[in-house]
C-alpha cells in the first residue's frame, strides 16, 4: 500500500527548506566561510597513518577524552568548565536546544544571524524570538533586555563575531546582557581566531554562560568537530540529549593529530585576516558599493543589485553567498568569504567586470 508522506510527516516539516547548499563544482567556492587552504604535505601524510591503524570496527570513545584533553589546553578552557562535543558546532546548536525545548521555551537570538538557531529551534517545537540588531548591526543591550524580560528565554544564542554581519557586538553590552539574562546565555565564536576576542577567559564570571566554537572555520570543515565550554552542571545535562557516539574514531583521531600541530592552523588564519584587509581595501576604492566591517574570514556587502551580481560572479565562475530577503537589513548584500590571494584577486576582477556590467 502507497503511504503518502504528507500524512506522516509534520506539517512544519513539510513547510521547511533543506539548508541550501550551492552547486559549486569548478568554481572558486567563496561561499561557505572555508579555509581555502590545504595541511601541509608532511601533515597529511601523518594524517594517512592515523587512518591506517583506526580500529573502525569498534565505536569510539564516547567521552573523546583525547580531544578534549587537547582542546582544553589550546583553546584556554577554565578549570571552572566542562567541554562537550559535536558533530560541527550545528549539533552541539540542537542539543543544547534539544535540553530545553519543550510547550514553553523560547530560544533567543539576535537577527540577522546565524540560521541554524532558528531551524534547530522550529525542529524542537521551541518558539523562536529574533531581536534585531541597530542600523549599524550593533546590539542595544536595552532592546535584548526587555525582549529577555517579555519572553524569558531559555536560551539566547549571540554568535561573537556575528555571521553574516561579520561585526563583533560591545563587550560591554554582551556582559550586561549575560547579567540579565533568564536562562544560558551561548556565546558563538566560530570565527575566533580570525577576530582575536573570546568569552573563553571570562567563564568563570558567569554561571550561565557557555561558550560554542568550531575548528570549521578554522581549517577542518570536513571533520566535523565542534565544542562547547561551560560548567559542569550544565554539561552533565546536555550530555543526556547528546548521540553516545556522535564524534567518530575517525575524527576524534585525525584532530588529535592536526591540533597536536594547531600552529600550522593558526599560521593560514593570520594568512587569511591579512588578505582579508587587502579585500577590505580593494572594496572599499569601488563605488556604489558598502564593504562592512569584519572581525570574521568573510565580508559582507551592499551593491547596487545583489541578484545580478550574484549571477554575474557565477558566470564568472566565483561563488558568493546573497543575503537578499534573509532580513530588511541585509537588502542587496552578498557575503564573500576571504580565499587565498589568488582566489581573491580572481574574485576582485570578475566584481569589477560584473559591477561595469550594471552601468
Ligand atoms: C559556520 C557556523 C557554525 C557551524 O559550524 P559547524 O561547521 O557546524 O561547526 C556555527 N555558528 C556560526 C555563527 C557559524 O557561522
Amino acid at each position: 500500500m502507497a503511504v503518502d508522506p504528507a500524512k506522516v510527516i509534520r506539517a512544519d516539516v513539510r513547510a521547511m527548506s533543506a539548508y541550501p547548499v550551492q552547486h559549486a563544482s569548478g568554481m572558486v567556492k567563496l561561499d561557505a566561510m572555508e579555509n581555502p587552504h590545504r595541511l601541509p604535505q608532511w601533515l597529511r601524510d601523518e594524517v594517512a597513518g592515523v587512518f591506517r591503524d583506526a580500529e573502525i570496527n569498534r565505536y569510539p570513545d564516547p567521552d573523546a577524552p583525547g580531544v578534549k584533553k587537547i582542546l582544553r589546553e589550546i583553546m584556554k578552557v577554565p578549570d571552572c568548565c566542562d567541554l562537550i562535543l559535536g558533530n560541527g558546532s550545528d549539533e552541539i546548536i540542537s542539543m543544547l536546544i534539544n535540553a530545553v525545548a519543550g510547550p514553553e521555551a523560547v530560544i533567543m537570538a539576535v537577527a540577522p544571524t546565524f540560521v541554524m538557531f532558528k531551524v534547530s529551534a522550529v525542529i524542537a517545537r521551541a518558539k523562536y524570538v529574533g531581536v534585531s540588531v541597530e542600523n549599524d548591526f550593533s546590539l542595544s543591550a536595552d532592546q535584548v533586555i526587555a525582549a529577555m524580560n517579555e519572553h524569558r528565554p531559555a536560551i539566547l544564542f549571540i554568535a561573537y563575531p556575528n555571521n553574516p554581519t561579520g561585526n563583533l557586538f560591545d563587550e560591554k553590552v554582551i556582559q550586561r546582557i549575560i547579567e540579565r539574562a533568564p536562562g544560558m546565555v551561548v556565546i558563538d565564536e566560530a570565527y575566533h581566531v580570525f577576530a582575536g576576542r573570546s568569552f573563553m577567559s571570562r567563564l568563570p564570571e558567569f554561571p550561565n554562560l557557555v561558550v560554542m566554537r568550531t575548528l570549521s572555520k578554522l581549517g577542518l570543515a570536513g571533520l566535523r568537530l565542534g565544542y562547547a565550554a561551560a560548567r559542569p552542571e550544565w554539561i552533565r545535562e546536555i550530555d543526556k540529549v547528546r548521540g553516545p557516539y556522535n564524534v567518530g574514531v575517525l575524527t576524534q583521531l585525525v584532530t588529535e593529530k592536526i591540533l597536536a600541530h594547531h600552529q600550522v592552523l593558526e599560521e593560514q588564519a593570520r594568512e587569511i585576516v591579512a588578505e582579508r584587509g587587502r579585500l577590505e581595501k580593494a572594496l572599499h576604492s569601488m563605488s556604489n558599493i558598502t564593504a562592512f566591517p569584519s572581525a570574521a574570514n568573510f565580508v559582507l556587502l551592499r551593491v547596487p543589485d545583489a541578484e545580478k551580481v550574484h549571477a554575474g560572479l557565477r558566470e564568472r565562475g566565483v561563488l558568493v553567498r546573497s543575503l537578499h530577503g534573509a532580513h530588511p537589513l541585509l537588502d542587496h548584500c552578498l557575503r564573500f568569504t576571504v580565499g587565498t590571494r589568488h582566489e581573491n584577486d580572481l574574485l576582485l576582477d570578475a566584481f569589477g567586470r560584473t559591477l561595469a556590467t550594471l552601468g
